[in-house]
């Protein structure tokens, strides 16, 4: 096989937490560069920092400005950078730090989550053809208007990608403080298996599930740029998983994984009259509040008035039940109702496109498990189910055994 001759290498906060971890990717770095392959480097703030610098803003700042915010928090992949590349000059390895601006990332003027517009990698590509290892700070760029901007949490996936696709590299490796993307979440279920590798459809549907690693944008970004990522561990250095297109020779497996997210509350709109523009009514006054709805159900009618129950991320909780609430008379409903102790359980897989019986069995092992659904949701890869949260977990460990996803 030949060796790759251009990788992006992003080092998320666990893996450049202290000085000791530092040096070790430093020379993990190093290591890379003598097998003959180019490197460039992609680092997130150390250990918790990003979070550190959020409390701070708070306590000191009841309007925090996006424009400070940003200046604020990229100073902590600034941080990490200027001491990767220390560690790497002690190791003999000519290496540069630089900012997103510096690295060419342009993006909009979106404050705190602002998006890759253009990538001008003209200074990364000079200090690779001088033989120098680029280290770049994750998860920021520049406006158009000259403002230094954050991508957002998780954004560090993304400059690496970007990167990667602008350098046209091999890979794009993400390192983080587990070993690859699993069957499902090993502290639940511990004999879940890793992936060898997994599509980019079915890893964006894994996000879309709570997957929490790695960041759903960069996978998408990957997926319309045809750039390969492998997630792996910066600990054992073992090989991890790979995303990358769905091979037609292979037969898809039918169940890849089952991923859980405790993270959406449910609200129901009750006795809501049948008839035209209703709903339309109820999902423009959401959308006015920038309320991100998820699942949406509509039972059928009875009597002329339905019932719509629909799940949003719980911070929006709030907003979405005060639009509910002041909408209720305007469009006739009799009640509305919140629960914010829900869970959804997903199957993801992309044989399932063309094997029946799949819902069925998640069905009924959820049945046999005393588990009741309270709704469901399905795309041609993913069927999830919204149960009670204090048995998600219980609902993964069954489902993860039902599916026989330990075995290989
Ligand atoms: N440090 C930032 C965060 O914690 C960016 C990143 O790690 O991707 O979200
Ligand atoms: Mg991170």
């Amino acid at each position: 096989m030949a060796v790759a001759s251009l990788i992006v290498q992003k080092f998320g906060g666990t893996s450049v937490a202290d000085a000791d971890r530092i040096r070790a990717v430093a020379d993990y770095v190093a290591r890379t560069r003598r097998r003959g392959v180019r490197v460039v480097v992609v680092v997130s703030a150390m250990g918790k920092e990003t979070d550190e610098l959020l409390r701070l803003a708070a306590q000191v700042s009841d309007t925090r400005p996006g424009r400070e915010m940003d200046m604020l928090i990229t100073a902590g992949e600034r941080k990490a950078m200027a001491l990767l590349c220390m560690a790497l000059h002690d190791l003999g390895v000519p290496a540069d730090s630089f900012t997103g601006s510096q690295a060419g990332l342009i993006t909009d003027n979106e404050h705190t989550k602002a998006k890759v517009v253009e990538i001008r990698a003209d200074r990364i590509r000079s200090a690779l053809e001088e033989g120098r290892v680029p280290v770049v700070g994750g998860a920021q760029g520049v406006s158009l208007q000259n403002n230094v901007t954050f991508l957002g949490r998780g954004g560090s996936d993304t400059t690496a990608v970007a990167l990667a696709t602008a350098l046209s590299a091999d890979a794009c490796e993400l390192y983080t403080d587990v070993s690859g993307v699993f069957t499902a979440d090993p502290r639940v279920v511990p004999g879940a298996r890793r992936l060898h590798r997994v599509s980019f459809e079915e890893m964006l549907e894994m996000c879309a599930a709570g997957c929490p690693k790695p960041e759903m944008r960069s996978v998408e970004f990957a997926r319309n740029h045809g750039v390969k990522l492998h997630v792996r561990s910066s600990f054992t250095w073992e090989p991890g998983t790979w995303i990358e297109e769905e091979d037609p020779q292979v037969e898809q497996p039918i169940i890849s994984a089952v991923v859980s997210d405790a993270s959406e509350a449910k609200l129901t709109v009750t006795g809501v009259p049948d008839r035209p523009g209703v709903a339309a009514r109820l999902f423009r006054g959401l959308a006015d509040r920038l309320v991100n709805i998820d699942m949406i159900e509509q039972n059928i009618s009875i009597h002329g008035t339905t019932d719509i129950s629909f799940t949003v991320p719980h911070a929006d909780l709030p907003a979405a039940l005060d639009v509910c609430r002041t909408l209720q008379p305007e469009i006739g409903a009799t009640g509305v109702l919140s629960d914010d102790e829900i869970a959804t359980v997903s199957l993801i897989g992309a044989g399932m496109k063309t094997h029946p019986g799949v819902s069925a069995t998640m069905f009924e092992t959820l049945a046999n498990e005393g588990i009741n659904i309270e709704m469901i949701s399905t795309s041609a890869i993913r069927i999830t189910c919204v149960v009670r949260r204090t048995l998600v977990e219980q609902a993964v460990i069954v489902l993860h055994d039902a599916f026989k996803l330990e075995a290989e």
